[in-house]
């Protein structure tokens, strides 16, 4: 599929896109409007169109058009964190709708649809996102919408965006695709057929563990793009300006932080599956990964800063190894500057299908050897 044609590349998009906010004093860095409401002049008219904040802000503004150009789409949405964000693509369904997901989707969007959408009416699969033939087996004349995480967490597991786009396609079905892990410096779903790109920009876009929010990217201006902007404003789920301000700030370092943590996770996994402590490492850019070959395609530039282990050993065992590592704090979340390491299961709670054995990783900028030594100490 042809890239979008844009005059600038990345970089310099992701920095310019963050600076589009006017300033009286000609501030170099984007000022910070926190005002809750604009005035309206005279003849009635709001001069700049901002009138009231839950509609519209120059920071979130700014923010929405920077992730559109970022995932080459047409229109951009934020909200106060990735669960409201993933939320308003369901709410834009209806009644009676049917959806697909992943059966290792992201464990809070499992409980959303188990304890909030069931009641809403909506009916769902779970299958292996993997198998666009297991996809196709559970569509029905009611599928509305396709979920996909490619990589999935915390399994790693990798779906053919562009074969799902095509069998959705092809029976009138959206696709979304959650971008928070590979982020847009690694892949544009909407280059590969989706219609819909989710963010949990708490995680890499904001890049620094200090703000919360999400955001929704479309292909197209149209009847969905309505629907979600009235789901943003009238259910009011939106970013403050001081916290689009900061995910902005994290926007122009995107591309500095994705690649060096990309690179850091790559040799880590490589260093990491001779190690005879570790069972198995889960991480696509490894050439034994079931779908090495798929993620190489639709991943340009590398295999992403996030990867899972399985450690020889019982949960106890993997525990006292994530107590021992000095450099990776215990910690949920990723995606900031600083390396992560989480016992998954044990946060995702009873019902989770995680294996006991699992640390997940999520590399930050240190340097790989003292990574790598770090993890030399904490497996002896
Ligand atoms: C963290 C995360 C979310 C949820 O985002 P919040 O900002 O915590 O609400 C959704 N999807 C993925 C893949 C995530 O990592």
């Amino acid at each position: 599929m042809p890239k979008k044609n844009h005059p600038l590349k990345f970089e310099t998009r992701a920095l310019k896109s963050t600076q589009n906010i006017k300033s009286e004093v000609h501030a170099v860095s984007p000022p910070i409007y926190l005002s809750s409401t604009f005035e309206r002049n005279h003849e009635g008219q709001y001069q700049e169109g901002y009138k009231y904040s839950r509609n519209d802000n120059p920071n979130r503004r700014a923010l929405e058009k920077s992730i559109a150009t970022l995932e080459n789409g047409t229109a951009g949405f934020a909200f106060g964190s990735g669960m409201a964000a993933i939320s308003a693509v369901f709410q834009s369904l209806k009644t009676g709708d049917h959806v697909i997901l992943p059966d290792d989707v992201y464990f809070n969007l499992n409980l959303l649809m188990k304890e909030v959408f069931s009641r809403w009416g909506l009916s769902y699969s779970f299958v292996n996102m993997s198998d666009i033939e297991a996809v196709s087996n559970v569509l029905t004349q009611h599928t509305r919408l396709i979920w996909i995480e490619s990589p999935s967490n915390p399994l790693l597991k990798i779906s053919d965006i562009q074969g799902l786009s095509k069998l959705a396609h092809a029976h009138q079905i959206l696709i979304a695709v959650d971008n928070t892990w590979p982020t847009p410096v690694l892949q544009n779903p909407l280059d590969l057929g989706a219609d819909i790109v989710v963010h949990s920009t708490t995680k890499y876009l904001g890049g620094h563990s200090d703000v919360l929010g999400g955001c929704i990217i479309l292909k197209e201006s149209g009847a969905l793009a309505h629907r979600i902007q009235s789901i943003q404003v009238q259910m009011g789920a939106i970013p403050s300006p001081f916290d689009c301000w900061l995910i902005s700030r994290g926007i122009q370092t995107l591309h500095l932080r994705v690649n060096k943590q990309t690179e850091n996770a790559q040799k880590l996994a490589d260093w990491l599956v001779q190690h005879p402590k570790v069972q198995q490492v889960l991480y696509p850019g490894l050439k034994d990964h079931p779908n090495h070959e798929i993620a190489a395609q639709q991943m340009l530039g590398g295999f992403g800063g996030m990867l899972s282990l399985l450690i020889n050993g019982d949960e106890v065992q993997t525990l006292s190894i994530a107590n021992k590592l000095r450099l990776f704090t215990q910690a949920t979340s990723l995606g900031g500057v600083e390396s992560l390491v989480e016992h998954r299961k044990s946060v995702e709670g009873a019902e989770s299908q995680t294996p006991i054995n699992l640390l997940r990783l999520s590399l930050g900028i240190e340097h790989i050897e003292d990574l790598i030594d770090d993890w030399k100490q904490a497996l002896i």
